[in-house]
Formats: structure tokens, sequence, C-alpha cells
């Protein structure tokens, strides 16, 4: 080795021209695969099958002993991989919520994955701290929660769900038992302890509790009604029933925007009912929590201030990347049942230097810089676009199952509050060899694939009882109501076709 080893310059991003030039290129190199096998597809999917989808071969050599030049990687990726992905930019790439993402915070990724900022300890992170922080602080405001109020940015709903289960399980037990899950493990009292929510709440509430040691018994689904929204009349009962079984109810979840049917709880009364029986309010809003960019539909959020913690997530309908998501709390000294110190990352001692380490709000360590994709992403739109994207997609999505509710050959099962859309194709014949139900599940499952394989939509599928049901989830501003028409046109002949070979087949 030399004393002036230049031999790495252009492998990392640094003053060297050597490195200027290489990542320019790299990154128009990768910009064009990006334009040509994503950006120009002009169809949800390629269509391939998954028995197709076998790149890498077995067998490949991960690592050969020589690299290839970059261009020629990325041609390869983007014949193979880029070109077969989720086309999530198209109009009809509408199963889950999983959007369309805004060109400014793609460029803004470019910078968050250069930086590489960490942040979990403020060395590793010295503005970006300062901006994730401030942007927490924002969104505080934003949801109505006063300056008490705390947050961190995680990797999405599922770690802001674990988060708000986790403060709700340990502030009970402090709060009724003196006893410091951190520090002790669970209480013996900790079996009975129970969680409330919706039978429509999202199973990352029961994944939580198993994680959290209480297993998937501690969470009690409560009755929604024919909007799919929690009762608070059942949801009292519940609390009272439980309690006079000698269990101990520590939380309720609220959903704002449930995830088949974007239904809301109705939060007011629930909050009230937390506060009477003096239970944490976790919200999840991943989904709905959007709404409160909107005039016309922020209502709908009345009562979200009354959360002990509050899940959203970004990169659903405010359209980041992933990962994108946060979690909130009304109460910030609620973060010290988690805050943990280590010698060589936050000793205490900065605390009193004035120096904020953000790992002491998280369950993550090293953690990206989502923060930023968000603070470019709202400077560039501002609040009046994204409320009229997020307006232009319900509208589509009410106009969708006006289509629907119209039409006989279709069952609606939600009339939206979002932009999610359930219905069946109801078969048109019958044969007494198949049971009904069997039928009809049979070619909604079907229809879903075909549209796959055609690479025309991807669409969801979801049960409500026996019967399984197609979803839309309309995400995508660009979507209009004249792709979902020609959508349903295309389901009709496509189950039409099915149900004539199904025929066919049982004779
Ligand atoms: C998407 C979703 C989650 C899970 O969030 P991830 O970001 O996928 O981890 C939780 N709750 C609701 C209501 C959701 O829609």
């Amino acid at each position: 080795m030399t004393f002036d080893d230049r031999r790495f310059d252009h492998f990392f991003l640094n003053p060297s021209a050597d490195s200027i030039s290489s990542y320019k290129a790299a990154i128009a190199d990768a910009t064009e695969i990006l334009i040509q096998h994503f950006a120009l597809a002009n169809q949800a999917y390629s269509g391939l099958l998954p028995q197709q989808c076998k790149f890498p071969e077995p067998g490949f050599d991960l690592c050969p002993e020589e690299g290839t030049p970059l261009s020629d990687v990325l041609q390869q990726v983007g014949a193979m991989v880029i070109q077969h992905s989720a086309n999530v930019s198209h109009p009809t790439c509408i199963a889950h919520l999983h959007c369309p993402t805004l060109v400014p915070s793609l460029a803004a990724e470019l910078l968050i994955s250069a930086t590489n900022q960490s942040m979990d300890s403020w060395d590793q992170s010295p503005a970006a701290t300062f901006l994730e922080q401030r942007v927490i602080e924002s969104l505080c405001q934003l949801f109505g929660f006063d300056h008490q109020a705390d947050g961190v940015f995680t990797s999405g709903g599922t770690q802001s769900n674990f988060m708000g289960m986790l403060l709700a399980r340990d502030r009970y037990a402090q709060k009724h038992f003196r006893w410091s899950i951190q520090e002790q493990g669970l209480p013996p009292q900790a079996s009975q302890f129970r969680i409330l929510c919706s039978d429509v709440a999202h199973f990352t509430i029961r994944q939580a509790a198993a994680l959290l040691g209480l297993g998937q018994q501690a969470v009690v689904p409560v009755a929604t009604d024919a909007d799919y929204r929690l009762s608070p009349h059942h949801l009292e009962q519940q609390i009272i029933a439980l309690k006079q079984e000698g269990l101990l109810p520590i939380a309720i979840v609220a959903t704002a925007g449930t995830t088949d049917f974007g239904s809301i709880d109705p939060l007011t009364d629930v909050a009230q009912l937390a506060k009477a029986y003096d239970l944490w309010l976790h919200v999840d809003a991943a989904y709905g929590g959007a709404l409160i960019m909107s005039d016309t539909y922020r209502h709908l959020l009345h009562g979200i201030a009354a959360a002990d913690s509050l899940t959203i997530d970004f990169h659903k309908l405010f359209y980041q990347p992933i990962s994108c998501g946060a979690f909130l709390i009304k109460e910030r000294t609620h973060f010290d049942l988690l805050k943990l110190h280590a010698d060589y990352l936050n000793p205490e001692t900065n605390e009193d230097l004035g120096i904020l380490d953000l790992v002491v709000k998280s369950v993550q360590t090293t953690r990206r810089f989502d923060a930023l994709k968000l603070f470019i992403s709202m400077q560039c739109l501002g609040r009046k676009t994204f409320a009229d994207m997020i307006e232009t997609t319900i509208n589509t999505a009410r106009e969708t199952a006006s289509l629907l509710k119209a039409d006989d050959v279709f069952e609606l099962a939600n009339i939206p509050t979002i932009n999610a859309v359930v219905f069946r194709y109801i078969p048109q014949t019958q044969h007494s060899s198949l049971a009904l139900v069997s039928f009809s599940n049979q070619i909604n499952q079907s229809i879903r694939l075909a549209l796959m394989q055609k690479g025309q939509a991807i669409i969801a599928q979801t049960q409500i009882g026996a019967f399984i049901y197609l979803k839309f989830t309309l995400l995508n501003p660009r979507t209009t109501v004249v792709h979902t028409k020609s959508l349903l046109e295309d389901i009709r002949t496509i189950g039409q076709d099915l149900e004539a070979t199904l025929l066919l087949s049982a004779g």
C-alpha cells in the first residue's frame, strides 16, 4: 500500500474527481434503468407467474471473486427484477395500502441514503436529530396534542402499535403494582391483562400482545356495527364483563381507518370510556391519519387528540417510499418506561450537556433519517396538494362504490369511508354439485389471480364471514373512475368466463 492509496476512491462518495464522476454515472445509470423498466411500464404487473419468478437461478454466485461493472449489473437487475415488480405507480395497482411514491421523496431518499445519518445518537446525526425532533413536534401539533407530547419516527404501523402496547402494559404495571416490567419482567398479574379493540382492528395488535408476553388471549375483540366501527355500547359492556371476571383491562385500541374497510371508530365516545375506566387509549391511525390534511374530512378524526399514543404511517396515504411511520404520545414522560442508557452510545452525561440522543425513545438502535423525506415532500407539495390528492381518491372510491351498488352482478360490502372498496362478483349461475359459497369463493379468488397473470391489475382479496371478497385500495390519486369502471367490466367478463368453465368441468 502506498501512502497515497486511491484504489477505493470511486467506491465511496468523497471529494476526489473519481468519486464524483462514478457517483454521477451510477445515479444516471440507475435512473435510466428505472425509467426504462418501471416508469414507462404500461401495466400494473408483467404477469410473471410465481413459478416463473426465478432470478437469480439456484446455485448462483452471490459474491464472485471478481466484480462486474455496475452498469451491467443494473441492466440485469432491471430486466430480471425491476421489470417484474408490482408497479405501485400504475393506476390499477390497487391491492394494498401500498402507495405510489412522490418524486420529491425519491430525491430525498438519495440524500438520506448517501448521508447515512443514524438517528440513535446525536453524534451520528447532528442536524438530522434536530430536524426529526422538529418534524415530530409539528406532527404532534397537527394532531392536536399540546407541548407535553412527543414522538419518534418508526419503521411503520407494526412498530408503532408495538410501542403503544408496550407503554400501555408497562404504565399499567407501574401505576397499579409499582412494578417495573423493564427491570423485573412481567408481574404475576400479567396473564390477566386485557386489551380491547374492534374485531376488525389490525392483526399487529394481537402480534404485539404476543411479543409482549401477554399472549394473543390478552386481545379481546369487540363487535362492530354495520359500518365496521367499534360499538361504544359493546365496548363498555365488555370492559364491565372483564372486570367482573377478575381480569384487568389495560388499554383500548381504536382504529382510524381499518385496513379492509377504512372505517373509523367513534373516537370521542371511545376516549370517554378510556377516561372513565382509566385505560390507555391507543389510536391506530396508520391509514386514516392522513385525513388530518383535508378540510373536508378532518372531522372524521375528531377526538384523536385524546389518545395516549398514536400510530401514523407515511408510507400509505402520505405517499412516502417505505419505510416511514411515526409513533406519537400525549405525555412525553411515558417514554421513560423504555429508556435505556449505553455507555458507548448515549451516556447519561449527554443529557446534562443538552445533547438529544433519540435512541431513548425508540425500540430500534440504528435508524434511518426517514423524517427528511416527509419534511421535503410536505415543504414541496404543501397541505392543499396533499388534501387534494386524498380527497380525489375518496371521490374515486365513492364513485366506484356507486357503480358496484347499481350493478346486480356485484355485491358491495361497504360504503367507503376513505378509499378502500370491498365487493364480490356474484355468480349468475348455480350448479347442484357446487355449494354456493365455495363456488363464489373459487370464482372471486380466480378473478384476482387472472388479473395479476394478465398484468392488468393487482387487486386484493379479503374475507367476510364465509365469503371471499375482492378489494380495491384506491390510494393513487391518478386512478380515476374510468380505470375502475373498465376494470369492473373486465372482472365481469372474467367472472362469466370462469363460471362457464367451472360449470362445464363440474359436469
Ligand atoms: C398498515 C397498517 C398497519 C401496519 O403497518 P406497517 O406500516 O405495515 O407496519 C397497522 N395498522 C393499520 C390500521 C394499518 O393499515
